[in-house]
Formats: C-alpha cells, structure tokens, sequence
C-alpha cells in the first residue's frame, strides 16, 4: 500500500491531475472527488459512474485510506460523543461531537500531541508527536459523518480544538479547510470553521495573508503577561503585548468578531485582579468570552474553582465590566469531554 496514492489527500485540481496522468478522462477528476469527499465512499468500486477499467486502474495507484476506530462512548448527560481513532502507524488521536439545539459541531484534532506544552492540558503533557496529515484530518469529518447520517444527523460545525495546535500544522490544516469546504466535498462553510491557537503569531499572519474567512479563537487563559507564561510556556515566544496588535490587525482586516478563551483555575486566575486585566483586554476588540471552568488533569495539582467563585467571575465581568461572556456548557465532563483526556487515560 504504500507506494499507493492515498486519495483523500488530494484536492480537486489535484485528483484531476492524477487521473489525467493515469490515463482517463479530465472530468473523471472532478467526479471522483465528489465521490471520495461529499458522497463519501470507502470502496472505489462504488464509484459507478466510472468505467470498470478505469476503476481498476484506480485500484492499483491510490487507496481510500480508513480511520480505525478504537473506542466510542456517549455521555448520558448531554449526547456528547468521543471518538477514539487509530491511524495507520498506531498513533491515535480523539474527535468529540457536541450536540447543541439546532446544530452538531465536530471538534477535529489536527496533531498527534502538541508541542506547546500547556500546564493544564492532557494533550500538551503528553508531548509532541507529529503533525496529522489532510487525509487524517478530513477523515476525522468522514468517518463520523457516516455515522451520523444512519442517523439522520449531520455536521454543521467545525472546530479545531481537539488535540494539536491547528496553527503549527498550518499547511495541512488550510488544505483540508479547502476540501471540506469546497463545493463538491461537503461543502461546510468556512464561517462555520473555528481555528482555535494558544497564539502562534505567525500562524495568524499567515491566516491573515491567505484571507480565510474562518472563526478564530484565542486561548488566553489569562491577560497578565508573566502569569500567562507560567501557565502557557508559549507566552515566552509570542507575549501578550505581541499578541495584542496582530489580533487587532486580524480584526481591521477581516472585521469579525475573536472569541477568546478562558479556562478557570482556581487560586490561579480567577481573582478580581484576573478579571479587571481580562476585561481590559477584551474591550480592545469585537469579542465573545468563553469562560471554562477546568477539567483537572492526572498529574497537574490544577483545580476547578468553587461554583461560588465562577459565579463572583462570571458576574463581574457581566456586569460590572459589560463584556460579553458565557461559561461553556461543561459538556461530556462524565466521558472526559476536555482536550486529551481519552487518549491519556486509554495509553495507560
Ligand atoms: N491548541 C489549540 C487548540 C486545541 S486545545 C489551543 O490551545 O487553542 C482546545 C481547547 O481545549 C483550548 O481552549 C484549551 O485551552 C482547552 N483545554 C485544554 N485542556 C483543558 C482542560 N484541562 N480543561 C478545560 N479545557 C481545556
Ligand atoms: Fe497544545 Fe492547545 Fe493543549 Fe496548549 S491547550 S498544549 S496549545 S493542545
């Protein structure tokens, strides 16, 4: 198999050179990508509308490549979704489907591990592995679009908060934004496409340069610079105060609104202080807050503050402060719906 094309790698110009070089006719090019990418068939010979001949041919150069998958649970709570994948050289990566009134959002992880290190973060623990490829992170959408649709159910959203720094793949990342967006794939919008970063600068500036009208999303965790580097060991690279006029930038330039998120932490951040410097942050920008009272982590001493203490947050940066912020959902809490916690526990 591996001297094989693997097919879902492929964008559409792409696919048409391919099989242009194999043989067959151009507009095969632009039939055989719907196939594999809004149809979404596993076998090539489901492909009926091509000739037998040139499905064998298919065959015998490229492969449809499959996700393995090791382990799904559903939470009672909420109908949250995990996922548990295997790849093709043994590393596994999780997916999670929240489901929210009227619309499901897949949160698609983009590396094996992270290499940014987070203090709270299962995923950032367990170090850096390598980055996935297109067809890992497209099959991610595939593979549980498949599922869902038995169902009647289907994707609508898409976010990059599953395992990885999106913006350290980032090559890989806008190729499989332009498959799954594209009009004969499945065809999400973009708008509908959240990255979400710890803050690569130059990833934003890249974002900005390619004028991708996807979501961003900033984990920010906290607005105090030196504190933010104890937590976030990459705030010694890309500090707040660089932070802060690239995403100005970002928003002049594509007029759209940064959520930003904010994981609390008990005797950590969540004091008055805390809250006035995050305030002022914000109200820099169009923003939306999303507070995330933390899911402690094996082997981190960090804890989630009292409910009382969240609420006292919660309250005066609502109030007192105006910014404009929710609590996430705690969604799947009972099947360790935080950022790699299936995985961690599943190594063991
Ligand atoms: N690397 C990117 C995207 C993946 S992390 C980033 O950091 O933004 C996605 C989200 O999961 C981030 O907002 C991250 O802060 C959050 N997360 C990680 N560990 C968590 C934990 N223990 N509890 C709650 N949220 C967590
Ligand atoms: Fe990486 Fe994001 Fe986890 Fe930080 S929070 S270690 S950037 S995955």
């Amino acid at each position: 198999m591996s001297n094989k094309i693997n097919l879902l790698n492929l964008n559409e110009k792409e696919l048409t050179e391919l099989v242009v070089s194999l043989g067959m006719k151009k507009f095969y090019g632009k039939q055989i990508f719907t196939w594999l990418n809004q149809k979404i068939v596993r076998d090539i010979n489901d492909m009926t509308n091509i000739s037998l001949k040139d499905r064998e041919i298919l065959m015998e150069n490229t492969y449809i490549p499959f996700l393995n998958l090791l382990k799904h649970q559903v939470s009672k709570k909420d109908k949250t979704e995990k996922y548990l994948f295997k790849l093709a050289d043994g590393n596994t990566i999780e997916s999670v489907i929240l489901r929210h009134k009227d619309r499901t959002t897949l949160c698609i992880s983009s590396q094996v591990g992270c290499a940014v290190s987070c203090g709270f973060c299962a995923t950032g623990m367990g170090g850096f592995t390598r980055n996935l490829e297109v067809n890992e992170i497209v099959n991610q959408f595939y593979t549980i679009e498949r599922r869902l649709s038995k169902q009647g159910l289907g994707i609508n959203n898409i976010v990059f908060m599953g395992m990885g720094e999106p913006l350290l793949n980032l090559n890989n990342v806008i190729k499989a934004i332009e498959i799954l967006s594209s009009e004969n794939g499945v065809n999400v919008s973009k708008r509908r496409i959240t990255i979400s970063t710890s803050g690569i600068i130059p990833g934003i500036e890249r974002l900005l340069e390619e004028k991708l009208p996807v979501e961003l999303a900033i984990s920010l965790h906290c607005a105090i610079d030196e504190k933010r580097s104890e937590l976030m060991p990459i705030n010694k690279k890309y500090p707040l105060e660089d932070l802060f006029p690239i995403l100005q930038q970002y928003q002049k330039q594509t007029k759209r609104r940064i959520s930003f998120e904010y994981i609390l932490i008990n005797d950590f951040n969540v004091s008055e202080t805390d809250a006035a410097h995050l305030a002022d942050f914000v109200h820099n920008f169009d923003h939306v807050l999303n507070l995330i009272p933390i899911n402690p982590v094996e082997g981190s001493e960090l804890q989630r503050p009292s409910q009382k203490k969240i609420e006292k947050f919660y309250g005066y940066l609502k109030d007192f402060r105006k910014v404009n912020v929710t609590i996430r959902g705690e969604k799947g809490t009972d099947i360790d719906g935080a950022c790699g916690q299936l995985r961690q526990k599943n190594s063991k």
